[in-house]
């Protein structure tokens, strides 16, 4: 069971959290839950970090925002035993839960699971920071924002779980983000695949590298909400979006249980930053001059649009950086300029990407098609596209975000019917 920062916020709640987890021990289950921070507190110590030294060490920078989650572990570790139940908190570092490259972004590399599987045996709770872990030389690292999802599927994994549920602050995963569109419908199910690909371009409610792990390791995850009153659901019922296989879903499908659509879901991030390179040569080798550099500093680029050359053998070349490394990205550009040859660097931050998503997609036409139309209908411009087999993904202006955002869910027919109709 994993317990997002929502649920976490203050004593009250975390009281409700361990009446949920106590009830599913009681009814037999040998249970290890992941917290995350109060809501709000990584954010609060990220900006202390930020206070402190705005070119922050990285490997300091994890000893301070591990914190946020070493207090909730033991505030409810607390409260389980002040309810009568068996519970203990387990650190990333007395795990240990082993993590590889770098500070800040960790990946979890493994997890012994036998010390966890012998305490949950004897009928102790276990309680388990996510977020953190410990590098190769023993100091504490964190696996990137969102990242105490992957914590959860970890620890599922590693003591072999009937399921992984993901408890947060909405009832489970919708066609898009309950709070931009109202009439957002909750998902039965979602295949793995489209979990992923919904997680990495911008659904927050799953860490990407959650979604992976869990397809890679078979884990079964359930997303659902905290906020259940004091009926905490019995472990055999499944209220929430179960993430599943394509197998799966077709035997779904097929028993009627889930209906196939071509586009399961629709996505949106303003955090990344657009790049324009005008007037770059064009000629061999061009490219992987811009690229390059940015590759060594581990700067991710998204969407690349190259122009058709014009006259004089240049083109304009356009592509996406996350927001956060736009001015890493500049300045490295502006140093190769010599290099690479371009006239002019232009950036802009406010722009946005939407994303629909389906793996029906595949096996029809007319996709791309319809959200082209459909915004195009609003009059909402479109500055770059990208597609993959069961995505299409458009730039546009980041203040016609939500518009954009309600006008696809009508257009592909995800809107929830009226309840009043
Ligand atoms: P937690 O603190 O529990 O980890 P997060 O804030 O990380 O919770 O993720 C839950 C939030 O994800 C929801 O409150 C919702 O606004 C957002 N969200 C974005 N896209 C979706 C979606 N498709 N379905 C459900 N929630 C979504
Ligand atoms: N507390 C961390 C964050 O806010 C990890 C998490 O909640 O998943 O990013
Ligand atoms: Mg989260």
């Amino acid at each position: 069971m994993k317990f997002g920062g929502t649920s976490m916020a203050g004593t009250e709640r975390i009281r409700r959290v361990a009446n949920i987890v106590r009830k599913q021990a009681a009814g037999g289950n040998e249970v290890a839950v992941v917290v995350s921070a109060m809501a709000g507190e990584t954010d609060r110590l990220v900006n202390f970090c930020r206070e402190a030294n705005a070119l922050y060490d990285p490997a300091e920078y994890d000893v301070v925002v591990a914190s946020g989650e070493q207090v909730t572990s033991g505030l409810l570790a607390l409260t389980l035993q002040s309810l009568g139940a068996k519970a203990r908190s387990w650190l990333g570092w007395q795990l240990p839960v082993r993590t590889i490259e770098a500070h800040a972004k960790a990946r979890i590399a493994d997890i012994d699971g036998d010390e966890l599987t012998a305490s949950m045996k004897a009928g102790e709770i276990a309680v388990i920071p996510g977020f953190q872990g410990l590098s190769d030389d023993g100091r504490i690292t964190t696996l990137g924002r969102g990242g105490s999802d992957t914590s959860a599927v970890a620890v599922a994994a590693a003591v072999k779980a009937d399921r992984c549920d993901i408890y947060t602050d909405v009832d489970g995963v919708y066609t898009t983000d309950p709070r931009i569109v109202a009439k957002a419908r909750k998902l039965k199910a979602v295949t793995y695949e489209e979990m992923l690909e919904l997680a990495s371009v911008g659904a927050k409610v799953l860490q990407t590298r959650s979604v992976g792990l869990a397809m890679k390791e078979g884990v079964r995850v359930q997303v659902l909400s905290s906020f259940v009153g004091d009926d905490a659901v019995p472990a055999d019922e499944l209220p929430g979006t179960m993430i599943v296989s394509e197998e799966e879903m077709n035997e779904l499908v097929e028993k009627g249980l889930v209906e196939r659509q071509h586009v399961t879901g629709i996505a949106h991030d303003k955090n990344e930053a657009k790049v324009i390179l005008t007037r770059v040569p064009d000629k061999p080798g061009a490219v992987a001059h811009i690229f390059e550099p940015l590759a060594k500093a581990s700067i991710n680029v998204d969407m690349i649009i190259q122009n058709v050359g014009r006259d004089k053998g240049e083109t304009d070349v356009t592509f996406t950086v996350p927001q956060a490394d736009l001015a890493r990205a500049q300045a490295l550009l502006e140093d190769k300029r010599d290099d690479i040859g371009y006239n002019r660097l232009i950036t802009d931050s406010k722009i946005a990407k939407i994303s629909v998503v389906g793996v029906g997609m595949k096996s029809h036409a007319g996709v791309a098609a319809t959200m082209f139309q459909a915004l195009a209908d609003r009059g909402i411009n479109i500055q770059a596209i990208t597609t993959s087999e069961i995505k299409v993904s458009v730039m546009i202006d980041e203040d016609e975000t939500e518009l954009a955002v309600r006008v696809l869910h009508t257009a592909y027919g995800l809107d929830a019917a009226d309840e009043a109709a």
